[in-house]
């Protein structure tokens, strides 16, 4: 197949419909290890923020964004969620897979792609139509302009998040709309809808897809219906308010009568039965859970924003009962703003697995965190993630840091 020059439609060549996990049984390769390297585990605004770098010495510091600038706070700098799995291919060749390439995604394939030894990229799944899980694909153009590493990046993702990229890249999809050189990265996009797992074409590899609520919008930007089927799951409205403008998780307030919002909906992934990644979620619904109960794995990597409740993501309260629930090896929170820092979220997620805080280690935020926690609760493994940080899953199953060899 040549690679996509027009929208993909059912009949294009572009386009592939992902097939059934019957089809794909025979596929499955969960004899490989698998090996998770998160690329970024900021928020939107990503971390360090200029505010906190700039301010005079006289004002209140930020403990996060200033830790950055040295070297034992490296683990601060945080880019947009987004992770690489690596996994060898049914042809015993290892395949790349990002997961999400954000505003931020060129920056850390820069820092992480020589030191990790990658290179060609053979997947890449988008969670959602948000900036910082799109807009780096116009940043793709630096593996296929002049076929610099590879003819073109095969794109999962939803229909719906296909409209945003649309929207907001159409020189992206419809070549007709490139201006000046016409330098454009080639894709091949390939349609994939919640509950529906599929291969990376080729491979063997094995993706189970599923549909999280992220917070709201008035936009109808996935089919509910079809997403929460019989489960008793909150019925969805397909609005056709003023909120409705088509513009994807921008909900404007109008001056006109609230409408019902509608949950915006986010995929998480789970990759090889090895790794579950849930990057943007702000609850998980009972048939999630039950989807998720009964596919476990050995890692889980979980949205955490803020101590506090947020419409749009977890707090670390959610993020560690979800955990418990969820029963990982090895959870590892990602997406954090910089309300805390990240040894003060070590501090806070050991106690969780049981350790005693020594008091060198409670600060003002460690003492907020704690009031939110039952500590009384199952103890579990549980850790802030950090940009570069690296998992390794073996065939059978055991989860380990690459520190830990
Ligand atoms: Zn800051
Ligand atoms: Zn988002």
């Amino acid at each position: 197949m040549s690679a996509a020059t027009h929208p993909p439609s059912p009949s294009s060549s572009s386009f592939t419909a992902m097939g059934s996990i019957d089809a794909l049984s025979n596929t499955m390769h969960t004899d490989e290890p698998v090996e998770l390297i998160l690329l970024g585990t900021g928020t939107s605004s990503t971390l360090p923020h200029v505010d906190c770098l700039t301010r005079p010495p006289t004002a209140k510091q930020c403990r996060a964004c200033t830790a950055t600038l040295r070297p034992d706070g490296r683990k601060n700098k945080r880019g947009n969620t987004s992770a690489v799995l690596r996994v060898r291919g049914r042809d015993g060749e290892p395949k790349t897979i990002v997961i999400d390439v954000g505003k931020s995604f060129m920056q850390s394939a820069v820092e992480w792609f020589p030191k990790y030894g990658l290179r060609q990229i053979d997947a890449v799944l988008i969670t959602h139509g948000h900036a910082d899980a799109m807009n780096g694909l116009d940043d793709l153009r630096g593996w296929t302009l002049g076929g610099a590493i590879q003819p073109h990046v095969d794109i999962y993702l939803t229909e719906e998040t296909f409209e945003s990229v649309k929207i907001a890249f159409p020189y992206l999809v419809q070549k007709e709309f490139a201006t000046g050189g016409g330098d454009v990265p080639e894709f091949r996009w390939h349609f994939i809808a919640d509950r529906q797992p599929f291969e990376i074409e080729g491979t063997g590899i094995m993706v189970r897809p599923f549909a999280v609520p992220h917070g709201f919008c008035g936009a109808k930007r996935m089919k509910p219906a079809a997403i929460l089927p019989d489960h008793g799951a909150p019925v969805f409205e397909n609005s056709s308010s003023p909120w409705s403008s088509g513009l994807p998780g921008t909900p404007v307030a109008t001056g006109v009568s609230t409408p019902t919002q509608e949950e915006f909906l986010c995929l998480g992934f789970i990759v090889q039965d090895a790794v579950t990644y849930m990057s943007d979620v702000s609850r998980i619904p009972p048939d999630v859970m039950d989807l998720l109960q009964s596919h476990r794995t050995p890692v889980l990597i979980l949205d955490c924003l803020y101590l506090k409740p947020h419409k749009s993501h977890l707090s670390l309260q959610q993020s560690v009962e979800y955990a418990r629930l969820l029963g990982a090896q090895r959870t590892y929170l990602v997406g954090f703003s910089h309300e805390v820092a990240h040894e003060e979220y070590e501090t806070l997620l050991k106690a969780v697995g049981g350790r005693q805080i020594p008091p060198a280690e409670m600060s003002e935020a460690v003492e907020r965190g704690l009031a939110t926690l039952d500590l009384q609760g199952e103890r579990i493994w549980i850790r802030p993630g950090y940009d570069g940080l690296r998992v390794f899953v073996s065939a059978d199953g055991r989860a380990m840091e690459a520190a830990e060899f």
